[in-house]
């Protein structure tokens, strides 16, 4: 069977959140678009289990600037989205984040260099301010940061942060899958199509251009534009178009543990708590319902890295980082507890080699990708969703990318996004992090 009566534009693999962004600016722009998912609904990817953290530290002045623009989205989100949602609208929860400050040159003061900078506006704390907003929070160096059973975990601290630097327009989203649909929403409004429970098994191509996609029923579906948003499985579709090996940075998917502790005793959290990354101790962390606290693991060496195939892979929670990740939080936390049942999720990042994402045309003429989110693109599904639509128009129209890399503007901020930086066949960026961070 083919559905070849040229009645889409652009096929989009996936309906995560960035895969729903691109569908509401490509069907606003007048672009037929299908979504195509074999989950059964939007956000049912790697999407529904995000942190859904939108906070600025990335370790690049593109990757500020793009998380700044991107900020903007969930700020305005009802105007965004500007149609009414059975479900109801997410709330951007703007509760800050807190970036602790030492006497060296690290990530930390990176940030900060670059906020000044790019006039990213911060308050400064000093350890007095910081233990009146935070008294549940010890200000000790303990890094760096090590595995429970090795016995330096257990250090006595070496120091003390200096102060830290608060960031009042971070915050988290109440609820990443509602983001989905909420932009299918708003996709739909402007004629988009989502199709569920589908799942697609190969990209067809004639003469060196897309020409489709076919479903595993065999069902063909003709298009001549085709947008890889597979998330975790972005590189089975890369694979699958014959564009994987000509791609000079590859994804692969990283399997990641979150775990959600009661909060220490008589803080409430929700009201009371904050966003914040400690390198020191290596974890993240925010406020999660019921009054707990969620805690990731910021990638840090002593850690086990799980690359995995998407398909198959342990989706139970695990003793060891579960222990790992609940006791560097108590170091920070001292009043945490760490209780015996384990509760949190597991699911995957879609990592590229220097874990900045790929938002790019490919070989292939009219496929084209929005991968390698490497764990810290939700935030910026919004703009991410603005460049795809603008680079795609554009290249569509003749322009060559690769030669002339685009240099478009952000929408809320008229700040310049650099294109370029987010080539499938960069250079590996060393000013990366190489982690979470971006
Ligand atoms: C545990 C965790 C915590 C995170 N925390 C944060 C955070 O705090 N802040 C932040 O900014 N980012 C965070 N991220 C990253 C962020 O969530 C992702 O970058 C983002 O959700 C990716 O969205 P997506 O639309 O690209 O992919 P996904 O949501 O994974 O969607 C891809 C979709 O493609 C579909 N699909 C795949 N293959 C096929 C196929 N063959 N046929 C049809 N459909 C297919 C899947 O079913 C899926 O629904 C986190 C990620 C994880 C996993």
């Amino acid at each position: 069977m083919s559905e070849s009566n040229g009645s889409h534009d652009v096929v989009i693999i996936g309906a995560g959140v960035i895969g729903c962004a691109i569908a509401v600016e490509m069907s606003r722009r007048g672009y037929r678009t299908l979504n195509i998912d074999k989950a059964n609904a939007a956000g049912s990817g790697s999407t529904i289990n995000s942190c859904a953290i939108v906070r600025f530290t990335y370790s690049t002045v593109e990757g500020v600037n793009f998380s700044w623009e991107g900020g903007h989205y969930w700020k305005n989100w009802a105007d965004h989205i500007g149609v009414e949602d059975e479900l109801g609208l997410i709330e951007y929860r703007e509760v800050g984040q807190v970036v602790l400050l030492r006497d060296q040159e690290d990530h930390s003061a990176r940030v900060k260099e670059l906020w000044d900078e790019l006039d990213i506006p911060y308050e400064l704390l000093s350890r007095d301010e910081m233990a009146e907003r935070w008294p549940w929070m010890d200000h000790g160096l303990y890094g760096p940061p090590a595995r429970p059973d090795d016995p330096d975990f257990w250090r006595d601290s070496t120091g003390t942060f200096t102060g830290a630097l608060l960031s009042p327009d971070a915050g988290y989203v109440s609820d990443p899958q509602l983001s989905c649909h909420n932009l299918q929403r708003a996709a739909e409004a402007a004629g988009a199509e989502f199709r569920f429970k589908t799942e697609i098994t190969a990209i067809d191509r004639h003469d060196g251009r897309v020409t489709g996609v076919t479903l595993a029923d065999g069902t063909t579906i003709d298009a001549p534009i085709v947008v890889n948003v597979a998330g975790p499985h972005s590189s089975v579709l890369n694979k699958m178009a014959g564009v994987y090996d000509s791609m000079n940075i590859k994804t692969s998917a990283l399997r990641h543990e979150v775990h959600h502790v009661p909060a220490p005793p008589g803080v409430d959290f929700l009201a009371d708590g904050v966003v914040g990354a400690d390198d020191d101790v290596g974890f993240y962390y925010r406020p999660e319902a019921g009054n707990n606290v969620l805690i990731g693991g910021t990638d840090v060496d002593c850690d086990p890295q799980e690359f995995v195939d998407p398909d198959d892979y342990d989706q139970n929670l695990t003793e060891d980082q579960w222990n790992a990740q609940v006791l560097r939080a108590s170091r920070r936390m001292p009043t945490l507890g760490v209780p015996h049942e384990k509760k949190g999720v597991v699911d995957l990042y879609d990592v590229s080699d220097d874990w900045l994402p790929i938002y790019d045309r490919t070989d292939l003429d009219g496929f084209y990708v929005a991968v390698g989110t490497s764990g810290n693109q939700f935030k910026n599904a919004g703009v991410a969703g603005q460049v795809m639509a603008d680079l795609i128009e554009a290249v569509e129209g003749g322009h060559d990318h690769d030669a002339d890399p685009l240099v478009l503007t952000g929408r809320y901020t008229g700040r310049p996004i650099h294109m370029g930086f987010y080539s499938r066949n960069r250079e590996i960026n060393p000013e990366s992090s190489m982690s979470v961070h971006g």
